[in-house]
């Protein structure tokens, strides 16, 4: 799908009198198509909102959704940045490529984040549906219903951030692997970040623990 909020070109960053009021950015190109951006906006605009607001809807009409390949990358789930055991058996700095936490698989990206029965169970507790995703479009996990839309990309990072420190804790501090000390290092986190949101949107963070506790 096309994504032009996304580009250098970003609608809320040139046309900025027209787009402070609300949060467009957060609104998808979809979400814009379908509402029409008018309902994206607050009721009464200055005159140089207005004016843009014109010109940001001659540019909707030229925008055409596809199904071409979604171009965004994820920096944390790439072969070439995580130093995931396969990318390192490769790299010749160890001598198999096989998970250290299940055992049965070669460690790649997905694996570790995604597939290993270590982070599926994780994801699966947590409500989220993993089946074909890849963790270089990890955008794609189907999200858990106890988890809000809103922020929910943090959400995702902050599991995988912490399935990685895990499995560094199974292989460089020999503790045992352990999903409710994951957890609870999880929720200690969630906790902190929520005061990196704004206050309304705060109770989106205690959903995450609320999510995380139920497990
Ligand atoms: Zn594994």
């Amino acid at each position: 799908m096309a994504t032009p909020w996304a580009d250098e070109r970003s609608l809320p960053a040139t046309l900025q009198p027209c787009c402070q009021y609300r949060s467009i950015s957060e609104a998808s190109v979809a979400d814009i198509l379908a509402d029409g951006v008018r309902g994206h906006l607050v009721p009464r605009l200055t005159t140089a909102a207005r004016t843009e607001l014109t010109e940001v809807q001659e540019i909707l009409q030229s925008v055409v959704l596809t199904e071409e390949d979604d171009r965004r990358t994820c920096p944390l789930s790439t072969d070439r940045q995580l130093q995931c055991r396969d990318n390192l058996h490769k790299k010749g700095v160890v001598d198999d490529p096989v998970c250290e936490l299940c055992k049965i698989a070669p460690e790649t990206c997905t694996h570790l984040l995604l597939d290993c029965p270590f982070a599926h169970q994780i994801w699966t507790r947590l409500g989220y549906i993993t089946d074909r995703c890849a963790a270089s479009r990890i955008w794609e996990l189907r999200r858990s219903p106890a988890v809000p839309a809103k922020h929910s990309e943090c959400m995702v990072l902050l599991v995988c951030w912490h399935i990685c420190k895990h499995r560094n804790e199974v292989i460089f501090q020999q503790l045992p692997p352990s999903t409710s000390r994951m957890i609870a290092a999880c929720k200690e986190h969630a906790n902190l970040w929520k005061f990196r949101l704004k206050i309304a949107d705060r109770p989106i963070a205690e959903a995450w623990c609320q999510a995380l506790c139920s497990m």
